[in-house]
């Protein structure tokens, strides 16, 4: 059976890059019977956080790209963290030191920089001397910038293979390494070891990783010949970029951080299908067109490595927004009601724990709204005027200048025709007389037909009385949800 993993380092919020390679790496197993495995990359101590590791199981769960085994829940070839696996490494090193396909380096990191810094004045290619190789503890000893722990170093041979089949680029080939470190004066060892040994430990069957790390395969490809490993094969991603074709970055993109599309509001499952389309092509349907809007399993069920397009994508939030648009408009609307309460809990709109009555009035106003949103976050401003009293209603002060001098005709005539709807309900099956055709009827008539005044100037008032803002849910159905005496209230609130 085919097994797969990703392998994030813990070193912040998580980059959107490891949930678009933990996709692809997901839809194979997936469609195999495979395993996917998830595994902790923390030997670079320097950018190691503390908090990362959880939000990566986070972010990943969120999206719905689970794994089989991993430091969280186990698994028969752990641990999968690195960091728990040092003893492992050691045999490796100690072979390849041993058959002299590696060496020791004592070479200070202030020689280390002052060498790159004249191979770049003389404009020669950068990269390891080998100052050390060869020497002794002692004789290294005698000579400028040593070190008194020391690194290991493998042998790079002259006649390394640069040329390696990829299962999405065919032939590839990649710069001449210099003597990679494997193990640093810490104990650790480099990604490159760690990764080697890592993936032959947990039977990797097929590396699928970012199209940065091309450079290094024929380092890990040595790694596996001298080590008599058998070899996965190799899928390199493209990396995701923005419209200048820079990769997009955590340092540059909020976008990059897998959190901030949770705090804005995108659906994991709209994030997961723009992230399988950035790489893949769409399936068309019976007409030829495009099925841009697709699952998880549909994707899965499909996959072929060789479509995948080797490009760099534009990473199009515009796109994805408007993809998250049609998701929202498609869920079930209970279902929709409730992906807004941790958005509306987060904003102080709704308590972490509302009761019947709140929800249900929520599930009225979501029915207004779930077509005019792409974002679950923008649902905040427009369901907010429901759920505070009449006298904290707040007036955005664009909609208050925006009011013009038949403001105070409308609302008086507006209050006074409101008053005579009798809200009281006459049967459980119908609705009473408060309901959103009959308020819009009885204001045309007086304010529209019985003042002559156009509907815009008829109805911005009232719309501003009731929601606080210039823009808002329909208003006779946001009128009729907040009820007669609210409304009332609101509309005399903002005559006087
Ligand atoms: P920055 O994005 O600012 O460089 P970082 O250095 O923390 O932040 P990396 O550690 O380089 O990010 O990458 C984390 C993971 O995300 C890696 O697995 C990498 O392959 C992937 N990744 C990084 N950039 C991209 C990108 N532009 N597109 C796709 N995946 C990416
Ligand atoms: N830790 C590496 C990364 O985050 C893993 C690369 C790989 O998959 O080999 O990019």
């Amino acid at each position: 059976p085919v097994r797969l993993r990703v392998a994030p380092s813990p070193t912040g919020d998580p980059h959107v890059g490891t949930s678009y390679m933990s996709l692809f790496n997901l839809a194979f197993a997936r469609q195999q019977g495979g395993q996917f495995i998830l595994r902790i990359e923390d030997t670079d101590r320097a950018r190691f956080r503390h908090d990362s590791e959880k939000q990566v199981f986070d972010t990943l769960h969120w999206l719905g790209l689970t794994w089989d085994e991993g430091p969280d829940i186990g698994g028969p070839v752990g641990p999968y963290r690195q960091s728990e696996r040092l003893a492992t490494y050691q045999p490796y090193v100690e072979k390849l030191l041993r058959e002299g396909k590696a060496y020791h380096c004592w070479c200070s990191p202030e020689r280390l920089q002052q060498m790159r810094e004249e191979q770049q004045k003389n404009k020669q290619p950068t990269g390891y001397d080998r100052l050390c190789y060869g020497k002794t503890e002692a004789q290294r000893r005698e000579l400028p910038g040593f070190s008194e722990t020391p690194v290991v170093r493998m042998l790079i041979p002259d006649d390394v293979p640069l040329e390696f089949d990829d299962l999405i680029r065919g032939k590839v080939s990649a710069p001449r390494p210099d003597d990679q470190v494997i193990l640093k004066a810490d104990g650790f060892p480099t990604y490159h070891l760690a990764v080697v040994v890592d993936d032959h430990e947990m039977k990797v069957t097929h590396v699928v990783r970012g199209e940065e790390w091309i450079s290094s395969t024929p380092k890990h490809l040595l790694l596996y010949r001298w080590l008599g490993l058998e070899t996965p094969k190799f899928a390199h991603m493209p990396l995701l970029r923005n419209e200048d074709k820079s990769k997009i970055s955590k340092r540059k993109n909020p976008a990059a951080r897998l959190t901030w599309f949770v705090e804005q509001g995108y659906l994991p499952e709209a994030l997961v299908n723009f992230l399988a389309l950035l790489a893949y092509p769409p399936a068309q349907d019976a007409e030829g067109n495009d099925v841009e809007k697709f699952t998880f399993a549909e994707f899965s069920r499909d996959f072929a490595w060789e479509k995948v397009n080797p490009v760099g994508p534009i990473f199009d939030l515009k796109k994805l927004e408007w993809l998250n648009g049609v998701y929202i408009r498609d869920l079930e609307l209970g279902d929709f009601t409730s992906r807004l309460l941790p958005y509306l809990e987060r904003e102080g709109v709704l308590s972490g724990n509302p009761g019947l009555g709140e929800l249900g009035r929520l599930q009225d106003v979501a029915a207004l709204i779930q077509t005019r949103i792409s974002l679950l976050k923008d649902a905040v401003p427009l369901v907010r005027p429901f759920f505070v009293g009449d006298d904290m209603l707040e007036i955005a002060e664009d909609a208050r200048a925006g009011l013009g001098e038949d403001a105070k005709d409308v609302l008086d005539k507006a209050i006074d025709v409101l008053g005579d709807i009798d809200d009281h309900l006459v049967s459980l099956v119908a609705p009473s007389a408060w309901n959103a055709e009959n308020i819009e009827a009885k204001l045309r008539e007086a304010i529209v037909d019985g003042l002559g005044k156009k509907a815009r100037v008829a109805f911005g008032p009232i719309r501003v009385a009731v929601s606080g803002a210039k823009i808002s849910p329909p208003l006779f159905e946001s009128m009729a949800i907040l009820g007669k005496t609210s409304t009332l209230a609101r509309l005399v609130a903002l005559r006087d």
